[in-house]
This record gives C-alpha cells, sequence and structure tokens, in this order.
C-alpha cells in the first residue's frame, strides 16, 4: 500500500525508544547496533508493526538483568538482516512449530497474533522471517528484506 524509502536503523531506534521504559521496568536492557545500510523501500507502518511485536514478544520472555539486542547488518545477497536476540525464556521444540500460527499463545491472556501478523507483513515485502532458539537459553528472530518487494 503505502511504499516508500524507508531508514530501517532510524526506525528501529524510534522503537527502542518507544519500548525502554518498559524493558527498564522489567529491568531488561535493549540495544540496538546499526549496520550501515541503504534505504529500504517498504511501508513504514506496517514494518513499525512488525518489529513491535518481535521486540514486546522478547520483552516479555526476559527476566530482570536480561539483555535484548536488534543489530543490522547488510547482507552478502544485497538484503537487509535485522536480528533481535533475546537471553529469555526460549522456545520449546514444540511450541516452536506452532508460534506463525494465528491464536497460538502461551500467555494468560496473549492474543497469539502478533507473529502471525509479522510473518505476513515481512513476506509481504518479499521477505522472510526465520527463528532460533534454545529453551533456557533465549531465542533469535531474523528478519532478511530486499531493497524493494
Ligand atoms: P502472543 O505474544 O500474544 O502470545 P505472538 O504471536 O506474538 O502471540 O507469539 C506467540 C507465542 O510465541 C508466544 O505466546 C510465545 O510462546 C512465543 N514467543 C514469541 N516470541 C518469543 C520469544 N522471544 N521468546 C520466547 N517465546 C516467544
Ligand atoms: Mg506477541
Amino acid at each position: 500500500a503505502d511504499k516508500r524509502e524507508c531508514d530501517l536503523n532510524e526506525e528501529l531506534a524510534n522503537i527502542v525508544t518507544l519500548l525502554s521504559a518498559q524493558a527498564r521496568t522489567g529491568g531488561v536492557t535493549l540495544e540496538l547496533e546499526r549496520g550501515a545500510l541503504p534505504p529500504v523501500v517498504a511501508d513504514p507502518g506496517k514494518l513499525h508493526q512488525a518489529f513491535m511485536n518481535i521486540l514486546l514478544n522478547a520483552i516479555q520472555a526476559s527476566s530482570q538483568g536480561g539483555k535484548v539486542r536488534v543489530a543490522t547488518t547488510l547482507g552478502r545477497d544485497g538484503r537487509i538482516e535485522v536480528r533481535f536476540t533475546d537471553e529469555g525464556s526460549g522456545i520449546s521444540a514444540e511450541a516452536l512449530a506452532k508460534i506463525f500460527e494465528p491464536f497460538f499463545t502461551t500467555k494468560g491472556s496473549g492474543t497469539g497474533l502478533g507473529l502471525s501478523i509479522t510473518k505476513k507483513i515481512i513476506e509481504g515485502h518479499g521477505g522472510t522471517l526465520e527463528v532460533q532458539s534454545e529453551p533456557g537459553r533465549g531465542t533469535t528472530f531474523l528478519v532478511a528484506l530486499p531493497l524493494s518487494p
């Protein structure tokens, strides 16, 4: 819909600022490591929503003293990569098979919609969303986006 040139580092910095109070309340440190990126043609409102969903989950999965790191890089294939790494609860193999399904949640008051929407948004931009997790150690979500869809 509303596609234009976006600076993903700036977009992510805004999101980190928006979520910093919530992170601080939970004793969680947020870090943004910005690689040099060319602009990406994207719908900024949609990407905002996608990144918020991933980062909120990461903060919610973390405990006091935990760190959540967001890092951007330009991949060798010319796609932009954004990694969200937390040191939280991790995801069991059983749950991992379902986290992108609508309404799957392990939270008492979760909607289970965040990641299904996020995956649609990323794929709608011609990108991919991957997850790696180790229960008890943490989780990494990798978003890869082409420079234009
Ligand atoms: P909700 O946050 O409402 O539960 P989501 O679609 O955002 O729905 O996430 C689905 C489920 O995936 C969560 O309930 C949780 O079990 C799991 N999950 C997502 N991100 C993480 C994470 N960073 N660490 C641990 N579990 C996660
Ligand atoms: Mg969520």
